[in-house]
């Protein structure tokens, strides 16, 4: 029923990043991946009676730059306070985190291309610390185990308003937010692994009334879970209203296998959790000058990058995202445009050829390889002339279709295995003599082909050029190919 007119989608998210210190936000321990269990621990992360937690600056800093970036006002005082609750990966038996005094109010991300483009609200950023982890089964019976390595990992939640309406808003409002996060360095921004992680509030009522009853979906770790998980909730809301029913305020869990989300618990209020200042540490004071320094240090943003290659280069709006999703990625480029001799490019069509390039065919090949970007990123020189030759028809889709798959396969340095690759495929057939023979063949061949194209039908002069690709193994130069079809079909 998401069609349906009369019921209309609210949707608001909470975002929780793990910020990139080198050490926890309450204590000396260090935040890394793969530790051993409960190994980077201490008193005051393990909740031991009597340990005293003190703030972690580099923490202050990253909430700061983060909400200068997302356009809010930065509390010259916040405070931290203790949500109680019990579990057995919160040895405290209460989270510090900041209730309604946090550290960043107000905000807007920007989302949405073109017609859809759209400001979100955000109402507040706050820090906190992360719990441990259950490990199940791991015990000798089977028993399930806590590691607290993670316990005291430094977060950052961003709550957004209710302002967005569809799945793919919300998909969006992720995607923005991450891309921010990682070019201002504060996140890696790994969804798959958690250390950006996403719960979509979700509710269903006419416009005009009221908002509805809203459900909180947990455990959605891609864009597409995102997406899949928020269109099924709205549809199962609707269902529900649209019989008579009542929602009933609930957390729920997304079911990627079963493509469902499935409830959890019912929902708690604010104040079940018996917030109170926690009397271990001082409200938490910015000074002006802190974040006027902090502004002067914010790094170009995403969306202003997006603009200055659209600009510049003519990218258009998908592969600019496409370029900006990675730091990495897009200084790479920037540095090989500028290698390339970038002074010069601007009015050319190298800059956007080479980006499109990267995204189309290299992209493809480096997703199966599963190789880091930094390889890529070595190697842009060699894929720099690769493209241009590739353009040039010096190299045809088949042929560099093999030489990325055969390079990105190789366990030697990816723009060595490039150059040999390419080596082992050889040159193009563009010889005229020979791609003539080659055309006569096929036209010789297909007679009624022919027939049908003096007839009037033109759009089939690809198939010639396929067919006499096919009799060149794949290697012809297409251009060529293209103009001798062309020719030897008009005669
Ligand atoms: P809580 O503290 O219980 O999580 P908040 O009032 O802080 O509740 O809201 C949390 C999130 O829920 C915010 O992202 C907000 O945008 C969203 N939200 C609030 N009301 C609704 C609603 N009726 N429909 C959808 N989302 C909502
Ligand atoms: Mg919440
Ligand atoms: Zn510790």
């Amino acid at each position: 029923m998401t069609g349906s007119p009369t019921w209309q989608a609210v949707i608001g998210l909470e975002v929780h990043a793990q910020l990139r210190t080198q050490t926890k936000i309450f204590c000396g321990c260090a935040v890394r991946f793969g530790s051993p269990a409960n190994t980077d621990v201490c008193p005051v992360c393990l909740g031991l009676p009597g340990a005293l937690p003190v703030l972690n600056a580099a923490a202050v800093q990253m909430a700061v730059r983060t909400g200068l970036a997302l356009g809010c006002t930065i509390q010259a005082v916040s405070v931290f306070s203790r949500k109680n609750y019990f579990y057995p990966d919160l040895p405290k038996g209460y989270q510090i985190s900041q209730g309604d005094q946090p550290i960043c109010l107000g905000g807007q991300l920007q989302i949405g291309r073109g017609d859809h483009a759209k400001s979100a609200r955000i109402e507040r950023i706050h820090l906190e610390e992360d719990a441990g982890k259950s490990l199940h089964g791991v015990g000798p019976g089977g028993q399930t185990g806590v590691d607290l390595n993670r316990a005291g990992t430094p977060l950052l939640e961003i709550v957004g308003k209710p302002d967005l309406s569809t799945p793919q808003e919300a998909a969006e409002y992720v995607e923005e937010l991450r891309a921010i996060l990682v070019h201002l360095g504060v996140c890696d921004g790994n969804l798959e692994q958690g250390s950006l992680r996403c719960d979509a509030n979700v509710s269903v009522h006419r416009p005009g009334e009221p908002l509805g009853i809203r459900c909180e979906i947990k455990n959605m770790n891609s864009y597409r879970n995102i997406r899949d998980a928020v269109a099924y909730e709205i549809e199962r809301q609707t269902e529900v209203l649209v019989h008579g029913g009542v929602i009933v305020q609930q957390t729920r869990l997304w079911n990627p296998d079963q493509g469902r989300t499935e409830p959890m618990r019912s929902k708690e209020n604010a104040n079940d959790y018996r917030y109170f200042p926690e009397p271990d540490l001082m409200p938490l004071r910015v000074q002006a000058a802190e974040i006027a320094l902090a502004r002067q240090a914010l790094p170009e943003l995403p969306s202003e990058i997006r603009q200055r290659l659209q600009g510049d280069y003519g990218l258009s709006e998908g592969v600019a995202r496409w370029l900006v999703e990675e730091p990495q990625r897009v200084r790479g480029y920037e540095r090989q445009l500028a290698l390339g001799g970038a002074a010069d490019l601007g009015a050319s069509e190298l800059p956007s050829m080479f980006a499109n390039f990267l995204m189309s065919q290299v992209n493809a090949a480096w997703v199966r390889s599963q190789r880091p970007w930094a390889d890529v990123d070595a190697a842009l020189d060699t894929l720099w002339t690769l493209g241009q030759q590739w353009r040039e028809g010096q190299l045809s889709n088949k042929m560099l279709a093999q030489v990325l798959t055969q390079a990105f396969t190789s366990l030697n340095s990816l723009g060595d295995s490039l150059k040999t690759a390419q080596a082992a495929a050889g040159a193009v057939v563009s010889d005229v003599q020979a791609l003539r023979e080659a055309v006569a063949t096929v036209i010789g061949n297909f007679p009624k082909e022919v027939e049908r194209y003096r007839g009037g039908q033109v759009q089939i002069a690809g198939f010639f050029v396929g067919q006499v690709m096919r009799v060149l193994g794949g290697k012809g130069d297409a251009k060529r190919i293209g103009m001798l079809v062309h020719e030897a079909l008009t005669q």
